[in-house]
């Protein structure tokens, strides 16, 4: 280690130009703690929001094997990770890129946006929550919905981004969710679902917790129109979702890997005081105990859910 003569020589060792130190043998306390930062306050932590993000960079890290790929590779492999299959989080634009043909679909009921009806302040207003957003991704909601064909035949499907304040339901999700239904009528054909949620949006209070009736009431009109719906569960998936429309598919799948459930683990943890079984709320330790129907790799997406749509409409 390198120590210190006097202040000047930090400057002259930034500029790499190095210099023999000057005290080789013993050294005094005072010399031992003199470091390059000197951290004046203790305790010093950054709130949330206050917190900067990473931009998105040309390199991208597996969470599950730290495996580090470049995210033009990453996405040609439908941002699925090579070494470990881990499927990373993506947002609806890339679900309709994959699924649509020729990456050709209309973008539907784009014009719906939330406000803040009950000037609902939490750790900041609302209001002011909705415009930075707006001002930060193109995104107008938590819910895209695209419709376009797969394979030659008609979808209409709904898709969450969790960018969009945890992919929260609100009452946007809510009417979104009911106009794509209505599509699907309308068109005479099936009803995809891709979700990715926090669960309810608690700045809307009641009025989120009424999207839950109002959608399952929308789906039972589609099943009486003689419809499939397809609800596909994706990481993560959670509380009013799982609770409402996302358990509600005539056929429900899953991503591999996902963290599917209704509340967190640690919550469950503390109210029944056992450990946990391994594997718990992952798509694969759902569908062993029958809450799914299969799991889909998305690698193969595409292909699956045009032979889905084919078995379901003959
Ligand atoms: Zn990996």
């Amino acid at each position: 280690m390198i120590v210190m003569k006097k202040e000047e020589d930090i400057e002259l060792n930034l500029t790499g130009e190095e210099e023999q130190p000057a005290f080789v043998g013993e050294q005094t306390k005072e010399q031992k703690e003199r470091k390059w930062f000197k951290r004046f306050r203790k305790g010093i932590t950054t709130s949330t929001a206050d917190k900067k993000e990473t931009p998105e960079g040309l390199w991208n890290k597996c969470p599950e094997c730290n495996l580090i790929s470049v995210t033009s590779e990453l996405e040609e492999n439908f941002f699925v990770c090579p070494k470990c299959n881990y499927h990373h989080r993506i947002g609806s634009i890339d679900y309709f890129d994959m699924l649509f043909d020729e990456q050709h679909y209309e973008v539907l009921f784009d014009n719906i946006v939330s406000k803040d009806f009950l000037n609902f302040t939490d750790l900041k207003n609302y209001g002011k929550r909705l415009e930075e957003i707006h001002a930060k991704t193109d995104l107008k909601d938590s819910m895209r919905v695209g419709f376009g064909t797969i394979n030659g035949q008609k979808l209409v499907v709904a898709c969450m981004d969790f960018e969009f304040i945890g992919g929260s339901l609100g009452s946007v999700m809510g009417e979104k969710f009911s106009k794509a239904v209505d599509k699907s009528i309308e068109e005479k054909c099936p009803y995809l679902v891709i979700s990715k949620s926090g669960g309810a949006r608690m700045m809307e209070s009641a009025f989120s917790l009424m999207q839950l009736a109002k959608t399952s009431g929308k789906l039972s009109q589609l099943s009486d129109a003689g419809l499939p719906y397809i609800s596909m569960l994706t990481d993560p998936t959670f509380g009013g979702i799982s609770a409402s429309f996302g358990m509600l598919g005539d056929l429900n799948i899953a991503e591999p890997g996902a963290l599917i459930g209704f509340a967190g683990p640690r919550v469950i943890k503390e109210t029944i005081k056992k450990d946990l079984p391994e594997g718990f709320q992952r798509s694969e330790f759902l569908l062993e105990h029958g809450f799914l129907d299969f799991i889909i790799d998305r690698k193969t997406l595409k292909e699956k859910m045009s032979q889905l749509l084919k078995l379901l409409l003959n």
